[in-house]
């Protein structure tokens, strides 16, 4: 991991896991551990960018699928549609409510807690879905950002970082 400061604007320390994701073991390592401890799910959701080089990887070694919740814009049809503050900014969720039979089960992963914010709008895009959040899985959560509890508001599904910072 690398920690870039004042990345993308003033005043942000940027994690970046590029290198984890380029190394063979490494990347087996993560997708194995990321869903460790969840009970049964039905599929694995992983939010844009990086929640889906991540949700891919462990949908895959678990035998699953990968739904892909994406930046606004990128989906044609009729969506769902989050908005959520950044760090740096603000930015929108999208999904397809018909990708997943009503009442799925489903592990939200990406790289990163800080805020909470994407996943809060993750949260909120299953729930208009009609899918059951049974887990999210992050590598890394910054603590000092607040991110869990925001989320602790809105679900009682278990949050695991496999890093916190
Ligand atoms: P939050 O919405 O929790 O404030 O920010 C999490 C989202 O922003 C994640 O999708 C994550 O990819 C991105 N993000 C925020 N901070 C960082 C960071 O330091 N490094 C990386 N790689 N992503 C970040």
């Amino acid at each position: 991991m690398t920690e870039t400061p004042d990345f993308p604007q003033p005043g942000i320390l940027f994690r970046d896991l590029s290198g984890l994701f380029a190394d063979g073991p490494s990347l087996r390592a993560v997708a194995g551990a990321l869903l460790d401890g969840f009970g049964e799910m039905d599929a694995v959701v992983g939010v844009e960018a990086r929640g889906f080089v991540l949700g891919t990887a462990a949908a895959v070694n678990a035998g699953l699928g990968m739904l892909a919740v994406r930046k606004a814009g990128k989906l044609p049809g009729d969506v769902l549609t989050e908005s959520y503050d950044l760090e740096y900014g603000t930015a929108a969720l999208q999904v397809h409510p018909d990708t997943l039979p009503a009442g799925s089960r489903v592990v939200i992963v990406d790289d990163v807690l800080a805020t909470g914010g994407t996943l809060a709008a993750t949260l909120r895009l299953m729930e208009r879905a009609g899918w059951r959040v049974v887990g999210i899985a992050v590598v890394i959560e910054l603590v000092d950002l607040g991110g869990r509890a925001a989320l602790e508001a809105l679900t009682d599904a278990p949050i695991e970082a496999l890093l916190t910072l």
